[in-house]
């Protein structure tokens, strides 16, 4: 069953996007080499908590903490743990809440001080996949136009990896809805996209090949070759035109560019 929401649901949706996108800024301010994962982990959950929410994820199917922290070749829903955070990782961190009933999900990926020049790119280009994702998020096109646009960006264009076993999903009043939103796929196929069809979109992309493992842990997902991976999600209503998102990496980004000048001055 795939909804379409009303404007007073797609309301809630952003009311808890927002909050998410507060969140990941939050967290950029502690983002430093010797801060452990599981002291970020402390701080959304207690921030999402100060602002009325609760967080999406945990005990999301026994999902044990509040964020999903994943770094350098951690994909996806990374365990917090007490390693800290060393200069040259990327850390992606995925942070859900709800709210009003109503989720939000979204990821974003940090450098941890100066990373080097080919995982710089890695970010930026999963970023772009982003963004190309988004464009296809409109009236008409079909899911397929969107996945195709992904993997024809990291694959093609960029020679990466396109992670197949996790997928973009809708979401609402719960974390997963159809349709799946794979990052991979061909164009003109899928169901057709319309009008309040709220989705996340969410690159996941290697530097290597595309194949991952699940750690014993039973949840983080990390590539096969040990190679990094970058992650990047947005929730998006489809709309005429142009896709509205509910997320605005802004505010995260004046975070981020401000925890570097915070510590080049030291
Ligand atoms: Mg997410
Ligand atoms: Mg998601």
């Amino acid at each position: 069953m795939v909804y379409h929401k009303t404007t007073s649901e797609i309301d809630l949706c952003r009311e808890s996007s927002l909050l998410v996108c507060k969140t990941l800024a939050e967290l950029a301010a502690h983002i430093k080499p010797g801060v452990t994962t599981l002291h970020l982990d402390k701080i959304g959950h207690d921030f999402i908590f100060d602002h009325g929410a609760v967080p999406g994820f945990l005990n999301y199917q026994g999902f044990p903490y509040s964020l999903c922290i994943s770094v350098n070749d951690a994909v996806v829903h990374g365990f917090p743990s007490e390693d800290e955070l060393k200069e040259g990782d990327i850390v992606s961190i995925d942070c859900g809440v709800l709210m009003n009933e109503f989720y939000g999900d979204s990821a974003y990926t940090y450098a941890v001080g100066e990373i080097e020049p080919e995982i710089e790119k890695l970010m930026k280009v999963t970023r772009e996949c982003l963004d190309l994702g988004i464009e296809q998020a409109v009236v008409g096109k079909r899911i397929g136009d969107i996945s195709y646009a992904v993997q024809n960006h990291a694959e093609k264009v960029n020679g990466y990896g396109v992670v197949r076993e996790l997928t973009g999903h809708g979401v609402g009043k719960s974390l997963h809805e159809k349709p799946e939103v794979p990052n991979f796929g061909k164009r003109g196929r899928g169901s057709k996209l319309k009008e309040g069809l709220v989705i996340a979109i969410e690159p996941m992309i290697n530097l290597g090949k595309r194949e991952v493992i699940k750690m014993d842990d039973g949840w983080t997902i990390v590539t096969k070759d040990g190679k990094p991976s970058a992650h990047f999600e947005k929730i998006v209503v489809v709309r005429k035109g142009q896709a509205e998102s509910l997320v605005d990496f802004t505010m995260i980004e004046e975070a981020v560019e401000k925890n570097r000048e915070l510590s080049a001055s030291y």
